[in-house]
């Protein structure tokens, strides 16, 4: 069994995609279970594998395994391939374990040469047929096997045709096509010095070499990367006898899906061509007919269709994408596969699957990618309006939706067009704090520098807006206001149109289709809360995020950063004066006018969450951030704060850092300015009372960020315990209030046993924790990160997907040591990764109670949470 390399469909199964790919192992199964299938067998994936660890050469005991299971063929057909009586004719087609539609080559009518294109026409009494076949397979295998461009013969088919004055393809006549295949043959000779191959054998072996081949062209790598499929998997090769579907008026192809696959709707969806071949259909060069009328035109093949695609469904208990031909009236079926479908189809499928009793709910569960929920939580851009759309520049996808709207230069041209009515895309070379009233009011967000998790990407997330980021061939002109890709200027007030899930820029409006969330998408997201053991947070600075989250069923919030709220308009001004001020006196004198504002914050937010826990994050960014840079707003401050202007630039100076993610932030501003976080534990325990006077139930978690050292956590601990007792102790409540750190520095890992003695919770904060222990600026590693994941160098951005080898390494021994100290410390994560499905998973198996993500990324936690639960189940 170990050498075996060969399979006939009726030596495999439906399990065996790994070795026969997706394709040859349904047909292998539909062989079993009695379909119409034309006979062959399957060359696995492990021959491809061995193929390219031979240097690309197929070794001889694999080419005799082959060539002994085409003489199994040729017996059980009484037909011999390239022979001058009825000759086998045959089809080379790639199946790789995923299945990647169009990605890898296919060559049909293998077997034709000189002699058997003479007995194919005496046997089917159609010469015309028969040549254009072997002329159909000529360009193919040129193409396929031997890279000739396709375009050299199509230039010869064109020249027939216009010196014989025909429209159409089917005007050519058997003696024209006898001419259009000695220019073919020239054409080949020209371009390999060789006769085209009349040896049939020969023609098979290096037709299976090219569809090995085909697994590392460029489109197929491409489709692997964007669909997380392993480069080492290799594909099969599928040898089938030939079955035609250019026969004539009682022969056509088509493919069909058991139900809609946009819509989900349980109703046969598909399209045939009469007197065609598969490419035909694939190619779009003729327009196909529905499905439906086939039922006229050939009903017994119909009929018998139908049934089939039901008992497909059946057997494969989901909705199937099914290709047929008919020959002569007779019915094939040449492969069957799980549909592609839309995100609302996938719903709507599993979920009425379920209804059907065909499978149950932890199955429903399973079938859908989480990730696929994204497009239903956004509104997208209508299909017929993108295709008519000009794609003008591709930056990374930061925030899904799809924005229309006119451009604006910076946040206050955002504001005013919001203002008027108008849609507007703020577009900015990067977005600074100031930019984030800009933020709330824009359609959309565009900049040409910054990552996935730079300032407008991770607020962009929060807030559920579109924004592309990164997006370096555009020049962004905030002087001139106006956007320049090569030749291309686009001025203020112009339109373009953001697509947030692929990157893209459009110019110009793209209509957009409304979100609406079907009964369906909440039934299953309520099977999935049957099944999440996880908790799901999530993210939010403000009441109006924390309802959405809510709305999606956050179950508390696992992150509010705090610092969001500093960069208010109605505050920055106090926020710098804090920051500037010289003396201890002045400083408090600006927390004092902060103080009120914060409370406000958190009373509403906690009034919201109604009950449920708040996790707040203590003042974080490096100072430096919070102040102005252009010389109107500096002077300005220096007329509020009554400074000398010089004096002034000289603070702003003296709070330069030249690594200011590694610099003065975190917990090592309170470590210098303890009354910061003593204004803001003060303003959340006083937010906390007023609720808890309402009747609301409150829960506060108090939450030091960039710990590394267990002393910080204890000094800064001590402070604002003592602040937040002697608070509750002149009142008559009782808050149950809990204080915790991040742990985003590796030495905070590390020292996990020494930091949890202080921390009654650890919320892991990945963000910070990926930048620290790969060294990679989270705001400039996306100039290198696609690189790395080109090169194979990473598997995935690992701000995008946790890095489970490294960073997740430290956190198991984050938690390993803080539990031998504090055995129910409670643990979450709350970096961009707790709304990504793998690191999902990752964080269930590591005992995690929960994980935070933006609101819209809630439900897809949700049901990642489940899947992570039920795979533990098997
Ligand atoms: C983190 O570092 O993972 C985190 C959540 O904090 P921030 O992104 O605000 O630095
Ligand atoms: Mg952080």
């Amino acid at each position: 069994m170990e050498s075996k390399y060969v399979y006939n469909f009726d030596e495999g199964n439906k399990d065996m995609k790994s070795l026969l790919g997706g394709k040859g192992a349904n047909l292998a199964e539909m062989t079993n279970i009695g379909l119409p299938v034309p006979p062959g067998f399957t060359i696995t994936t492990k021959a491809c594998n061995d193929y390219y660890d031979n240097e690309e050469v197929i070794r001889e005991d694999i080419v005799k395994e082959i060539e002994s299971h085409l003489v199994d063929l040729e017996i059980k057909l009484n037909k011999k391939l390239g022979g001058n009586k009825n000759p086998l004719l045959l089809s080379v087609r790639s199946g790789a374990v995923f299945s990647m539609p169009g990605m890898m080559d296919t060559i049909l009518n293998l077997g034709l040469n000189d002699i058997s294109v003479v007995a194919l026409s005496e046997a089917t009494g159609n010469e015309r047929f028969a040549y254009d076949s072997y002329r159909r397979f000529i360009q193919m295998f040129s193409d396929v096997a031997m890279g000739i461009p396709k375009y050299k013969f199509e230039n010869a088919l064109d020249k027939i045709k216009e010196n014989k004055e025909y429209k159409f393809d089917t005007d050519l006549t058997s003696d024209d096509l006898k001419e259009l295949i000695k220019e073919y043959k020239k054409i080949y000779i020209k371009e390999i010095k060789q006769e085209f191959p009349q040896d049939p054998k020969e023609q098979l072996m290096l037709a299976i070499k090219a569809v090995f081949k085909s697994w590392n062209n460029p489109r197929a790598r491409i489709y692997r990367k964007l669909n997380d499929i392993p480069n080492n998997l290799g594909t099969a090769v599928n040898i089938q006898s030939m079955v035609f579907g250019n026969m004539g008026e009682t022969s056509g192809t088509g493919v069909a899906f058991t139900r809609n696959p946009s819509t989900g709707e349980n109703k046969l969806f598909g399209e045939f061509l009469l007197n065609a071949q598969g490419e035909d259909v694939v190619a779009g060069i003729r327009t196909p007919k529905d499905i439906s009328y086939l039922k006229d035109l050939m009903p017994n093949a119909f009929n018998q269709f139908v049934k089939i695609t039901s008992i497909l469904e059946n057997h494969y208990k989901d909705m199937q994408d099914i290709e047929f031909t008919i020959e002569n009236e007779k019915l094939y079926i040449l492969q069957t596969r799980n549909g592609k479908r839309t995100a609302k189809a996938a719903i709507n499928v599993a979920v009425d699957l379920v209804n059907e009793n065909i499978i149950d709910e932890k199955e429903a569960i399973m079938r859908i990618d989480p990730k696929q929920l994204d497009q239903l939580l956004h509104p997208s851009f209508e299909d017929a309006s993108l295709k008519e759309a000009k794609i003008i520049a591709k930056g990374l996808p930061a925030s899904p939706g799809a924005s229309s709207g006119k451009v604006y230069f910076n946040a206050q041209d955002v504001v005013e067009a919001a203002n008027r009515g108008e849609e507007a895309i703020l577009v900015r070379l990067e977005t600074s704090p100031e930019d984030i009233e800009g933020m709330v009011s824009a359609q959309g967000i565009l900049t040409a520098r910054g990552g996935m998790t730079s300032h407008a990407a991770v607020v962009a997330r929060g807030m559920g807006k579109c924004c592309v980021a990164g997006c370096p061939e555009i020049k962004v002109d905030e002087i001139n206001k106006e956007i320049k890709i090569e030749d291309l200027v686009i001025r203020e007030g112009e339109y373009i149109s953001l697509d947030g899930s692929t990157g893209h820029v459009y110019l110009g409006a793209v209509n957009k289709t409304e979100v609406s969330l079907t009964g369906n998408f909440e039934k299953l997201m309520d099977w999935a809360d049957k099944y999440k053991t996880l908790m799901i947070r999530t993210n939010a600075d403000n009441p109006k995020d924390a309802a959405t989250a809510i709305k999606f069923k956050a179950e508390g919030i696992g992150l509010c950063r705090t610092e969001h709220m500093f960069f208010e308009e109605d505050r920055i001004p106090a926020v710098r004066e804090m920051i500037l001020s010289k003396t201890l006196e002045q400083r408090l004198r600006a927390l004092e006018k902060l103080l009120p504002m914060q409370r406000k914050d958190f009373f509403e937010i906690f009034k919201v969450m109604d009950g449920r826990s708040v996790n707040i994050r203590l003042l974080d960014p490096p100072l430096h951030e919070f102040l102005p840079h252009d010389d109107e707003t500096i002077k300005e401050l220096s007329k509020i704060m009554d400074i000398d202007l010089n004096e002034i630039k000289r603070r702003i100076a003296n709070l330069e850092e030249f690594n200011p993610m590694l610099g003065h932030r975190g917990c090592r501003l309170a470590i210098t300015f303890p009354e910061i976080y003593n204004m803001q534990a003060k303003a959340i325990i006083q937010g906390a009372i007023e609720v808890a006077k309402q009747g609301v139930k409150v829960y506060p978690e108090i939450m030091i960020p960039l710990v590394g050292e267990a002393k910080e956590l204890k000094t800064i601990k001590d402070m604002v315990k003592e602040t937040i007792d002697n608070i509750i102790s002149e009142e008559d409540v009782t808050i149950d209030y809990t204080i915790g750190t991040m742990i985003e520095v590796p030495r905070a890992c590390l020292t996990a046993d020494e930091i949890a003695e202080e921390a009654d919770f650890f919320s892991f904060g990945t963000n910070d924790l990926t930048q620290m222990t790969f060294g990679y600026s989270r705001d400039d590693a996306g100039k290198f990160l696609g690189e790395y994941v080109n090169k194979e160098i990473l598997p995935k951005d690992p701000f995008e997907v946790l890095d489970q080898t490294g960073v997740g390494k430290l956190i198991d021994i984050a938690i390993k040591l803080g539990k031998l100290v504090n055995k129910d410390i409670k643990l979450g994560i709350c970096g961009e990764h707790g709304g990504e499905p793998s690191s999902v998973e990752f964080c269930y198996k590591m005992g995690l109670n929960y994980v935070s993500c933006s609101p819209f990324r809630v439900p897809i936690a949700r049901l990642a949470a489940a899947q992570a639960h039920i795979k533990s189940l098997v």
